[in-house]
């Protein structure tokens, strides 16, 4: 059974940049595992595609230049080097790239496609169980993504959050005289309510608990880089949201008193409140394991990356936010590696 310097958990744009960057960093092809069930781009590039960016095409093209192993000079143009650099732009056509880096990146190193059940340390080393076969691996990077937050009012018909952000499957719902809930003010929730009214809905009823936040482009920094709304996101919300709300919308704070009569006005909802860290592989040695929000650590020879572990970090005004999105993770995962190759087993 051969054991691998570092095997990577994840497919997604962490992933990707997991195993780009350890190839750059000079570990051997073959010495290199990569856990996936799907080797799709992970979420990005199955169920976000349809969705506006709230990165500049030039933050993409920085991802996808960003790893040498990418070759991404090799691949052939892409409509996302036709984009104004400047614009935000639809997910799919940073998917699309990353639909072809995945494929020349699988063809070095050693793929396994399963899901990894359970990960366990013995004699300073990782065995990685899958529904297939085990991996044995001196290091092991955990980018394993995350899923949609939901509320629980069960009287509610949902509509999961990848449908209300992709008008096509949003138009294949029978929402003729629905009254629809949405709650949450993010990103999400600002591109599901303009989806949402331009489908025969009676009504939709935003329930919020805070103002809106906007990301604010200042010199060399991003004020609210990641909580912040922008793109066609911030533009939709202060004209229909802090502007004037358009005829079939409504807005109500969670906590007023009206709150319970309007949420049962509604007969389906929409939860657009965030994301968690979808389900790890068991560690039955440890239970549920910390992450270190400030370098990645979890265990010796055990890291975390992307939206499921990502930094957390302030700006100079001492705010702090987590840090998602494509270059960050690079970013990251560029001044973090340094210390994962020298903090083994
Ligand atoms: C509405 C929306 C808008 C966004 N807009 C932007 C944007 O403008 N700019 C930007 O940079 N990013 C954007 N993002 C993407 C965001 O950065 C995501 O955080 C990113 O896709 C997360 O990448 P990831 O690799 O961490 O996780 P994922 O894409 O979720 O990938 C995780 C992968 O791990 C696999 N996996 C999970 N568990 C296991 C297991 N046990 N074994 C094996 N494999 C496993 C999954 O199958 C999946 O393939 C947006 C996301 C959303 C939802």
């Amino acid at each position: 059974m051969p054991t691998y310097a570092w095997t990577v958990i994840g497919a997604g744009p962490a992933g990707i940049a997991a195993v780009g960057r350890l190839l750059d960093h000079g570990i051997a092809a073959e010495k290199i595992a990569w856990i996936d069930p799907a080797f799709a781009v992970g979420d990005l590039g199955q169920k976000w595609r349809s969705v506006s960016s709230n990165t500049i095409a030039e933050t993409f093209l920085g991802f996808l230049n960003a790893s040498a192993a990418f070759r991404f000079a090799e691949a052939p143009p892409t409509p996302l080097q036709e984009v104004d650099p400047e614009d935000t732009c639809a997910l799919d056509l940073v998917a699309d790239p990353l639909v072809w880096v995945t494929q020349q990146l699988r063809e070095r190193v050693h793929v396994v496609q399963a899901t990894a059940t359970s990960l366990s340390l013995h004699q300073r080393q990782w065995r990685i169980d899958t529904e297939h076969r085990e991996v044995f691996s001196d290091n092991v990077i955990l980018a394993v993504g995350a899923v949609p937050k939901s509320l629980s009012y069960p009287h509610l018909d949902e509509i999961p959050v990848e449908v209300a952000l992709d008008p096509e499957k949003l138009a294949a719902q029978s929402l003729d005289g629905a009254t629809v809930a949405v709650f949450g003010s993010s990103h999400s929730s600002m591109i599901a309510l303009p989806n949402l009214l331009r489908q025969p809905v009676e009504k939709v009823i935003n329930f919020y608990r805070t103002p809106l936040k906007y990301a604010v482009y200042l010199d060399g920094w991003i004020l609210f880089d990641d909580t912040g709304l922008k793109g066609h996101a911030a533009a939709w919300a202060r004209e229909n949201i802090d502007g004037k709300h358009p005829d079939r919308l409504e807005r109500c704070w969670v906590s007023s008193p009206e709150f319970q009569e309007k949420l049962e006005a509604c007969d389906r909802v929409v939860y657009t409140v965030g994301f968690e860290r979808r389900q790890l592989p068991a560690t039955p040695q440890w239970g549920e394991l910390e992450y270190n929000q400030q370098n990645g650590i979890i265990a010796p020879g055990l890291f975390g990356l992307g939206i499921a572990f990502p930094e957390y970090a302030e700006d100079r005004y001492g705010f702090g936010e987590h840090r998602v999105g494509l270059k960050k993770f690079m970013d990251y995962l560029n001044s973090v590696l340094p210390l994962w190759l020298h903090y083994g087993t």
